[in-house]
């Protein structure tokens, strides 16, 4: 067995953090997760750290990959200070995990661009030169995925907080505490939840919640498609489960290009197009381990 080859692996969301430990992203995907409610930092870290300390004494690991939520300080491998869990402004995940593994190299991304460079290597994406990601859930976020390396540029893409236009008839102020009426604001589950008064999940497919959700969720990939020309656009988290939400904004989706862009991808191949996670709800874990991995290999250079 390749001990060199094992890696930790952190999905770190705002609600919760996923750990698992493995030398194949299908171990990474199979195996024991460890899951530790995310509260405050010092907290949820040692609960984090202690297990994978322990998994270290088991079999060295070679390297841990993080997929934070954000927005990352990619200069410092922290959690930016504009992050909107003032609790976790400045957080260093590289201090946090070389405190305690000090021969585990690190890899770091958003959750968002960890999913999407999964979903290239291992599930809905792979050989697509440009592929986007985006996902639903208690927030919005996007990747962009070009020849295999999430685009960072500047910082890196912060889709959820594009700008949508507002439907007729929807009055509801947006939940963004940056922006209000982003499409973060206007889509995420905690909008569906504050503008309808329930959890989203529990309405009915054909509750008007989702028929206003696929509005923006289509608009917003219209956006996608027209700036970035993706070859397939997955959309994962946990608001795309709903029953019949996919195929309504696929519907949206090639209405509003109206065949502009005249690719069979946005007419009769549109159910091939947009698509759920090749890697279903594990791309965020499994992305954690592509980062370590990655930063295991390159250490080793
Ligand atoms: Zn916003």
């Amino acid at each position: 067995m390749n001990h060199e080859g094992h890696v930790g692996a952190i999905e770190a969301g705002g609600t919760k953090m996923v750990c698992a430990v493995g030398a194949s992203w299908q171990e990474i995907r199979d195996g024991e997760k460890f899951v530790v409610p995310t509260t405050s930092p010092e907290e949820t870290m040692a609960l984090v750290m202690d297990w994978f300390v322990e998994r270290d004494a088991e079999t060295p690991l070679a390297a841990i990959g993080v997929a934070s939520f954000g927005p990352i300080d990619f200069a410092t491998d922290s959690i930016a200070m504009s992050t909107p869990k003032d609790a976790w402004r400045g957080v260093s995940w590289r201090r946090h995990v070389s405190r305690r593994l000090r021969d585990a190299a690190i890899g770091l991304d958003t959750d968002t661009n960890a999913a999407g460079l999964a979903e290239w290597r291992w599930g809905a994406a792979q050989d697509r030169q440009v592929a986007a990601y985006v996902t639903v859930g208690t927030g919005i976020g996007g990747a962009l995925i070009i020849n295999g390396a999430p685009v960072h540029g500047l910082l890196h893409p912060e889709m959820g907080h594009m700008v949508v236009p507002r439907q007729r008839g929807d009055e509801f102020a947006g939940t963004c505490p940056a922006h209000g009426d982003c499409l973060e604001g206007l889509a995420c589950g905690l909008a569906v939840t504050r503008r309808w008064g329930h959890s989203g999940p529990q309405f009915p497919p054909d509750h008007a919640a989702w028929e206003l959700e696929s509005d923006y969720l289509a608009l917003a990939l219209v956006n996608i498609i027209t700036i970035a020309s993706p070859e397939v656009i997955i959309m994962g988290g946990g608001i795309m489960a709903v029953e019949g939400l996919l195929d309504r904004v696929r519907t949206k989706v090639r209405d509003r290009m109206a065949g502009y862009v005249a690719k069979e991808e946005l007419a009769s191949r549109i159910g091939e197009y947009i698509v759920a996670p090749g890697l279903g709800s594990s791309s965020g874990v499994v992305g954690a381990y592509a980062l370590g991995s990655r930063a295991a290999l390159d250490e080793r250079k």
